[in-house]
């Protein structure tokens, strides 16, 4: 990775990131470290985006990523620099022998030993993002709670962010000035909502040149994503508590089939995981499964109960596991996994300050996202 020398030049300029999941956070650590004012927003309670974990009573879930593999030697960098920070912050995980399954569970294709560490983050996925979050939450560099409504440009070219709280819908928007520039670090589909709705925001009011750089720029941009694909996932989890061992000290019997994870050929499912088979998770078995994306396609509105019942039978079709778990509960990303994806790392235009970045620029994997926010950090940077 290139050393980044802090200017004191960058220190007067003040960049705004929206999403604080893999790519946002690596973005700002960049520009950080390279000695710009930074301040990122989310409309979540914490850090990690996609990367993200429910905790129950039961135990926690991955519910987003599965696990991370390791090629880019720029991320093989941050993950030294994790570990050795952290040195618990992530692991591979032993069960990433992935067999694939027919819809009665059937092995197709045996397991394969794994080219490469399937990674996950301890005590959940969220975990990693966390800890490279940490240094910019104790500064107060990052803003939860905060979802971006609208990006305004005035006559002076700064920007300023209409946000809302999520969490209180009674509560009047606020505005956040002062920024050069602005980095979107979310999904396609709302980083395109995103600019729209600024750009018929703006072209209601004067139409100084200013403005019409700034509108024409959010409407190029958002034809560009245009092209992207993504697909949604509906995501089930499951306890079974009554897996425990039955005495104290008795290890934990598995209910069911012994693989910890497969792919499904099932028309309902494409992935099934045994969650307390992942490092620092164990207890309780439980387990996360994924839809397959055509049939949550299929089914994206449809209500959860009915959702979490299908999806239930699906489930017990392959693992041949009847028992009535104690938690069962369905989760639905509308912006799951990218299918056709922008083709350049990120967008960045130098004129009026905007930038885009997301796993979806590159591809569908948290490695894609972290490269998507370190070239976006770069554009910024090489050009002020
Ligand atoms: C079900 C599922 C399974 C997956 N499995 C894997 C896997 O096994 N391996 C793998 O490598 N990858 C997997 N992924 C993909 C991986 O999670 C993503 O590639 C990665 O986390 C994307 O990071 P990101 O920073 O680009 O976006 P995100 O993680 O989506 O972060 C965007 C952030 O922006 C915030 N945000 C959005 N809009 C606004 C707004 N208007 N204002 C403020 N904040 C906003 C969101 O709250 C979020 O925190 C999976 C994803 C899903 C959903």
């Amino acid at each position: 990775m290139t050393k980044i020398t802090p200017s004191t030049k960058n220190t007067q300029r003040h960049i705004a990131i929206i999403g604080a999941g893999m790519a946002g956070i690596t973005a700002a650590r960049t520009l950080i470290q390279a000695g710009f004012k930074v301040t990122v927003l989310d409309k979540s309670r914490g850090a990690g985006g996609r990367m993200s974990t429910r905790r129950t009573e039961f135990g926690s879930f991955d519910h987003g990523a599965q696990y991370f593999t390791v090629r880019d030697d720029r991320f093989r960098q941050m993950m030294a620099w994790a570990l050795g920070t952290a040195p618990d912050v992530a692991r591979p995980w032993a069960a990433n022998a992935v067999r694939v399954l027919d819809s009665q569970g059937r092995t197709l294709e045996a397991a394969l030993p794994s080219r490469e560490p399937h990674w996950v983050a301890q005590p959940g996925m969220n975990a990693l993002v966390s800890h490279m979050a940490a240094p910019l939450v104790a500064k107060k560099q990052v803003m939860f709670n905060q979802q971006v409504r609208l990006i305004e440009r005035s006559a002076n070219g700064q920007y300023s962010l209409q946000c809302h709280n999520p969490l209180d819908s009674s509560a009047k928007p606020t505005s956040m000035g002062g920024f050069d520039a602005v980095l979107l670090a979310i999904p396609s589909v709302q980083a395109q909502a995103l600019l729209q709705d600024s750009a018929s925001a703006r072209s209601l009011s004067k139409s100084e040149l200013l403005a019409q750089s700034f509108c024409r720029l959010l409407t190029d941009f958002s034809q560009k994503i245009s092209a992207v694909t993504v697909s949604p996932c509906w995501t089930l989890m499951l306890a079974f508590p009554n897996a425990l061992p039955l005495k104290p000290n008795e290890p934990v019997r598995p209910l069911g089939p012994q693989w910890n994870a497969a792919r499904s050929t099932h028309h309902r499912i494409a992935w099934l995981a045994r969650e307390s088979s992942k490092p620092s998770r164990g207890g309780i078995e439980r387990w996360t499964v994924q839809a397959s994306a055509a049939w949550s396609q299929e089914h994206l509105e449809d209500d959860s109960e009915r959702v979490k019942a299908k999806l239930l039978k699906a489930f017990a079709e392959i693992t041949h596991i009847r028992a009535e778990p104690a938690y069962a509960q369905v989760h639905r990303w509308r912006y799951a996994k990218t299918d056709q994806a922008l083709g350049s790392s990120h967008l960045w235009d130098q004129q009026t300050g905007i930038g885009v970045c997301g796993d979806w620029c590159l591809g569908h994997r948290v490695e894609d996202a972290f490269i998507s926010g370190l070239d976006a950090a770069y554009a910024v940077l090489n050009r002020n």
